[in-house]
């Protein structure tokens, strides 16, 4: 049997690793809190319309995406062709520049592209557990849900959510002492050179522990305003330029196919995180009409006032504001303790979470794996 590794949460970076490892002969178990993969490239189904009130698209900034999407598949795949533009603190409106770059989503949505990596694994996937606590014993990593139930062992453990909760596992997290050479590793002698105290691996989780937590993230609250009549413009979404209003990103997700009926128009705003900061708790209905009033003035639309239906999601951990030191984030990697995530990679981008996953899971391979068939 080959080595067995604990991957928690299944966003895109939980997904990169799982894709990474397909070949080889590391059996992969995905824990996941929520009832779906994806993590905050998300998309929500509603009477018939699909919206993505998470990450909007993938760019084709990376060169690998475009290579990665002939790997997976390309049926289903949406090139949002209509330009992103700009607008400022006092609303006004401008064409922007982002003709060189793809924007990709799936008909079905983004959540697709987490989908269809895990789809081309034998990743074994739980959703709807919250792990809590990590232990590593002399039988290898066994983590607890927060239903009691214990996972495992392991002979490695990945943590992928956002860098706060990760802080939480972390805290939670103990390595006591291992008896003997790891038998599941494939190279001894690297292991025995690399070989610490459990006195040196808990003084690291500590240190480690709070690199993590002191990551800075902003916080957005997504507003979805429903409309039942088409509200054509010639752009597909509007990005505040300066920061400076309570509005930071207005998307028209009609215009990504498959998403919303013909005859209808649907606009997923992202209030920016000050503004969902401070709104974060305050019931739907009343930041509903705040967010339809600065649609309307961006849109310059007074039907856009007054949506057909609504809804909303928040993100308490949105977007990383910086990254951690990719050494640090390295320190237990010898005891088989791995990060991942948008926030190893430095960058809040999804290509970002999408290949730190990749590059996780390689070296994973790596250190534990055969390659197969
Ligand atoms: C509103 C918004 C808009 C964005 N727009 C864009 C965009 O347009 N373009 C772009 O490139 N990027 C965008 N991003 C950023 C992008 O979504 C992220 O960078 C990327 O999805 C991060 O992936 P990840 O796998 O690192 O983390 P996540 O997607 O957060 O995945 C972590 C997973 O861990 C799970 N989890 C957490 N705690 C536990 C636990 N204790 N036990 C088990 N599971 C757990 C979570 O449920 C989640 O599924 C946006 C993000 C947000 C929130």
């Amino acid at each position: 049997m080959g080595a067995r590794l604990c991957v928690v949460g299944a966003g895109v970076a939980g997904a990169g690793i799982a894709y990474a490892l397909r070949g080889t002969d590391v059996d992969v178990t995905v824990l996941e809190k929520s009832r779906g993969v994806g993590g905050r490239a998300a998309t929500r189904r509603r009477d018939g319309r699909r919206y993505d009130h998470g990450a909007n698209y993938l760019k084709s900034t990376d060169p690998r995406n475009a290579e990665l999407l002939d790997s997976i598949g390309r049926e289903g795949l949406v090139d949002v062709t209509e330009p992103v533009w700009l607008f400022d603190a006092d609303g006004r409106v401008r064409p922007g520049d982002d003709r060189d770059e793809r924007k990709w989503t799936f008909e079905t949505g983004i959540t697709r592209l987490s989908k269809r990596l895990f789809a081309h694994t034998d990743a074994t996937i739980r959703k709807t557990t919250r792990v809590e606590r990590a232990r590593r014993t002399a039988d290898g990593w066994t983590l607890r849900d927060t239903d009691g139930h214990d996972h495992g062992p392991f002979d490695a453990v990945c943590f992928t959510p956002p860098a706060p909760q990760t802080a939480d596992l972390l805290a939670e997290t103990t390595v006591e002492p291992v008896a003997g050479t790891d038998a599941s590793v494939k190279r001894e002698e690297e292991t025995a050179a690399n070989a610490s105290t459990p006195e040196e691996e808990t003084a690291a989780l500590t240190t480690l522990t709070e690199a993590v937590s002191s990551i800075p993230y902003r916080t957005i609250r997504t507003i979805v305003l429903g409309y039942d009549e088409r509200i054509e413009r010639p752009y597909y979404a509007l990005l505040n330029e300066d920061r400076e209003h309570p509005v930071g990103w207005l998307a028209r997700e009609e215009c990504k196919d498959g998403h919303v009926p013909d005859d209808e128009s649907l606009l997923v705003v992202q209030m920016s995180p000050a503004w969902s900061t401070e709104h974060y708790d305050e019931p739907l209905t009343e930041v509903a009409s705040v967010a339809a009033n600065h649609a309307a003035d961006l849109l310059d639309s007074d039907r856009v006032r007054d949506p057909d239906w609504v809804d909303d999601q928040g993100w308490r951990y949105a977007l990383p504001d910086d990254g951690i030191d990719p050494s640090t984030a390295r320190t237990l990697e010898p005891a088989g303790l791995y990060l991942a995530g948008d926030w190893v990679a430095g960058a809040d981008r999804l290509h970002a979470a999408l290949w730190n996953g990749v590059e996780t899971g390689e070296r994973i391979g790596e250190r534990l794996g055969e390659p197969t068939g």
